[in-house]
């Protein structure tokens, strides 16, 4: 009889992990390897917002004019202090030159036939799991001050219609009708009724991993140091572990730093985000709502309400930084009341980004049994399942599909 193949998956978020448990149901020998808990990376804090119509890649047109802000104000959407800009200067570079025209068109396409599906497969992954509860589907509503601030998303909007996704356009009535509890500073929406939010993302990663073992599959809680290739088979450095066929590196935001001696260089940077969550606030919405002009989410989720966002390209090191976390709570706190005396917990994770927006998925060019499954930016949640399919799909023999394969890899 042959023997199965047998695969490591370095990585236990929410990307490596559903990619783990789809190579197991094919019948692969698996092994998930993660120095940490399974979920405990970007996967455990985000907002949970299963996110299609998210076309529009983050370096839109207009991006340059944000980047003076970006670099002296603390309270930007989009900071980058300047002691990590010598670091992060040629991904800068990158991320400005992404948001020409046409490389958004084709930035927006590869992202549409990522998402393509995901609001049905978290909800059958759900079920599947046990855990339907953790699926919400009440649409997402995004929310702007007036009509002069809804006209500066009007690309992303265009967007997101050339795609098929069409919002409702509210006013304060209609926001009031959904969301009483909203504060009197927003006077237009823009509704997707279909969308979804994940209320616990860190307890769906745990189910998927616990689906994963009860199929048969290895977790096993170590670091990688490096990846080795010895004798058409890849050797892992830090695991025991003798070596595997095929190796998927869906590390997150670190897996630039574990293919760059293979000679593979990613052009992948952190995008650190931060929640605050209000433990035990229930009721005070009942869907996503998204503060467009903040670019805050705000999410019930099942502990408390979690409002999550920003973006800080300060790298994998250096500590937390808590006013990022605080503005989250102030903008919170003038947006809807009885917020004052709960308490909170903050948190702040690594998004793991690329110049355009789009992930890595695929086989890595030139290195037979490497692939990768990394760079989901701000939509991992959202990706995942699809990317679990198009790794298991291409990697056991069946329709090699890839978002990118091997195109920013030579370059990068
Ligand atoms: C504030 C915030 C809000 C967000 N909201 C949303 C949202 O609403 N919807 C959405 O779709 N996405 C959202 N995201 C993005 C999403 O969370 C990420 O894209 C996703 O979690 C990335 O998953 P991952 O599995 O690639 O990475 P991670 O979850 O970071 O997992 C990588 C894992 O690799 C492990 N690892 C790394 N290096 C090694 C090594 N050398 N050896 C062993 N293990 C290693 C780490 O320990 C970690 O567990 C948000 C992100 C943030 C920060």
């Amino acid at each position: 009889m042959q023997e199965p193949v047998r695969i490591a998956v370095i990585g236990a978020g929410i990307v490596g992990t559903s990619t783990a448990l789809a190579l197991r149901k094919r019948g692969a020998d698996v092994t998930l390897i993660d120095r940490g808990e399974p979920g405990s990376g970007c996967s455990a804090g985000n907002s949970g917002a299963v996110s299609p119509a998210s076309v529009a890649p983050l370096a839109m047109p207009g991006v340059l004019a944000s980047v003076p802000g970006m670099l002296f104000d603390a309270e930007s959407p989009l900071y980058l202090p300047l002691r990590h800009l010598p670091h992060a200067l040629p991904w800068l570079l990158r991320f400005v030159a992404s948001a020409r025209p046409a490389a958004v068109q084709a930035a927006a396409a590869k992202l549409n036939a990522i998402h393509a599906g995901a609001l049905d497969a978290h909800e059958a992954m759900t079920r599947e799991l046990g855990v339907p509860e953790l699926f919400l589907r009440q649409g997402h509503l995004h929310l702007y001050p007036d009509a002069a601030a809804l006209a500066k998303d009007a690309g992303g909007w265009r967007l997101r219609e050339s795609y098929g996704f069409k919002a409702e356009r509210l006013d304060r009535g209609g926001i009031e009708a959904l969301e009483p509890g909203v504060a009197a500073r927003y006077q237009v929406g823009m509704f997707l009724a279909d969308h979804a939010t994940i209320l616990h993302p860190l307890r769906y990663v745990q189910a998927m991993a616990g689906a994963y073992a009860s199929a048969g599959g290895r977790v096993v809680r170590a670091g990688v140091a490096g990846l080795l290739p010895e004798g058409g088979r890849w050797r892992l450095q830090g695991p025991t572990e003798s070596p595997f066929d095929h190796v998927v590196v869906a590390a997150g935001a670190w897996s630039k730093a574990l293919l760059a001696p293979l000679g593979v260089h990613l052009a992948l940077e952190s995008q650190r985000g931060y929640h605050l969550q209000f433990e035990g606030a229930r009721d005070v919405v009942s869907r996503t709502v998204i503060l467009a002009d903040r670019k805050v989410f705000v999410t019930p989720m099942e502990e408390g309400l979690r409002v999550g966002g920003t973006v800080e390209i300060g790298g994998l090191v250096a500590p937390p930084d808590e006013r990022r976390a605080a503005m989250l709570g102030r903008i919170a706190r003038d947006t809807f009341k009885g917020l004052e005396h709960l308490p909170t917990r903050t948190w702040m994770g690594h998004r793991p980004c690329m110049p355009d927006s789009v992930p890595v998925v695929g086989a890595a060019q030139g290195h037979p049994g490497l692939w990768l499954a990394c760079g989901h930016g701000h939509l991992g949640l959202t990706d995942s399942l699809n990317t679990a399919q198009q790794i298991a799909q291409a990697l056991l023999g069946v329709a090699p599909v890839s978002t990118r394969s091997g195109v920013a890899l030579a370059a990068a």
